[in-house]
């Protein structure tokens, strides 16, 4: 699943400080968080306290860890994977819980979001097997072998029972959870933190570029509420031009925020880039011209960080103006609110959304600095399917493929 190593995170938020409480001394746990800027009923919580909840959250992390990790040999997941067609396998509570939810959302999703393409990511060479590996220049696989995997990651094969055991129609069928799973986790760190503290803490909880924004922003700039700063990800190719960060969502306040991108688990082959969520209608690597989708949800909506996840994810996934029209239709429906950047450079702002570019927010929060603009705003109604790669994109996948030696 999430590994140390990937914690350069595609969101970063501002706070006072944070108190990271990683999993990294426990060998066999990968999962890192981080919990700060908690208040209770307005005061500051004690660094002790904090400690305290810090370890709780990291064990109960651990806990859902060892249910849903894929490549943990004796998780669910794993258990799940391994099964003959029709064996019923008992899974634990997280294990169920994210299964029933993944039901809705790939519902939701048109089948965009489906968490039963691990033969597809394996295939890709996306998988945690490959870590260390995931930039390395290879040929697409043959299309047999695309095709073989596609009739083996149908998540309709995945039968959830009442007596809370999974069973598959297939027996070649792998489920993966990547795209929910920290989404899961920050849902379950967060009402951890208000069974122990009550309704009146406000923190910021992440889990990699998972957050919850529980409550209010307090301490500095507050006024602007929570900020949920969107990575640039292509800061490789404009980091001369100020601050690396691309863009700001300001306002935000008890919501859950995700953010996926083609950064940091993609590879250069032939000029295009290969990234590691998969479209399940063709069985390759995205290819719809989105390189960043951060989706906000209000935490009036159940389970608001695992939906956050998986709608982040599921975009990747659908032609753009479809994806568009998607989070439109969540934005009347939950209150959504979603930000797609393209690979023109555009970016589209859909739903209950601030948010600015950095010249913008550079003049709230720091009127003297000048900075250039990464990202250009682009109308909704504007946009096309056929995403036009510009120059400065060519450079940044010129600059990827150099860099990793194709
Ligand atoms: P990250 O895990 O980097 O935060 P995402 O939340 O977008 O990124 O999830 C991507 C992960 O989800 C992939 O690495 C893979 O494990 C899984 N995945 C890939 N494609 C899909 C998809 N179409 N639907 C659901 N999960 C996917
Ligand atoms: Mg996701």
């Amino acid at each position: 699943m999430c590994r140390m190593s990937r914690a350069a995170a595609c969101l970063v938020l501002a706070a006072v400080f944070f108190l990271t409480a990683c999993a990294a001394s426990q060998a066999e746990y990968y999962v890192g968080f981080s919990l700060s800027s908690l208040y209770v009923g307005g005061e500051a919580v004690s660094a002790r306290e904090r400690a305290a909840a810090s370890s709780a959250i990291a064990d109960l992390l651990h806990e859902i860890e060892s249910q849903i990790g894929a490549d943990r040999e004796d998780s669910d997941v794993a258990r799940i994977n391994a099964a003959d067609a029709g064996e019923r396998i008992a899974v634990g509570e997280h294990t169920y819980a994210i299964l029933t939810l993944c039901k809705e959302l790939f519902e939701e999703t048109g089948g965009a979001f489906s968490p039963a393409l691990y033969n597809l990511s394996e295939l890709w060479g996306f998988t945690p097997d490959f870590e260390g590996q995931y930039s390395v220049p290879r040929a697409e696989p043959p299309a047999d072998q695309i095709a073989a995997a596609v009739a083996l990651s149908d998540f309709d094969d995945i039968i959830l029972h009442e007596d809370g055991t999974v069973s598959k129609r297939q027996a070649g069928v792998r489920i993966d959870l990547g795209g929910v799973a920290k989404g899961y986790m920050s849902d379950a760190a967060a009402q951890l933190l208000a069974e122990r503290f009550g309704d009146s803490v406000d923190a910021i909880l992440s889990v990699m570029s998972n957050s919850v924004l529980m409550g209010h922003k307090r301490g500095s700039n507050a006024s602007l509420g929570y900020t949920a700063t969107i990575e640039n990800p292509r800061a490789v190719v404009t980091a001369g031009s100020g601050a690396s960060q691309g863009l700001f969502v300001i306002g935000l306040s008890d919501a859950a925020v995700s953010t996926s991108a083609d950064t940091y688990r993609s590879y250069v082959y032939d000029g295009r880039i290969y990234s590691h969520i998969i479209d399940p209608a063709t069985g390759k690597p995205s290819a719809n011209g989105v390189i960043s989708i951060m989706v906000t949800v209000p935490r009036t909506a159940s389970n608001a960080g695992a939906r956050a996840d998986a709608y982040s994810t599921a975009g990747f996934c659908m032609p753009l103006t479809d994806a568009l029209a998607f989070y439109a239709s969540l934005a009347e429906e939950r209150g959504i609110g979603a930000v797609v950047i393209t690979a023109d450079w555009s970016y589209y702002v859909v739903g209950d959304c601030t948010a600015l570019n950095r010249t913008e927010y550079a003049a709230l929060v720091s009127p003297d600095t000048v900075i250039e603009d990464i990202f250009e705003r682009a109308e909704i109604a504007d946009a096309r399917d056929e995403v036009v790669v510009d120059a400065r994109e060519e450079e940044y996948i010129r600059f990827v493929a150099e860099r990793s030696g194709e």
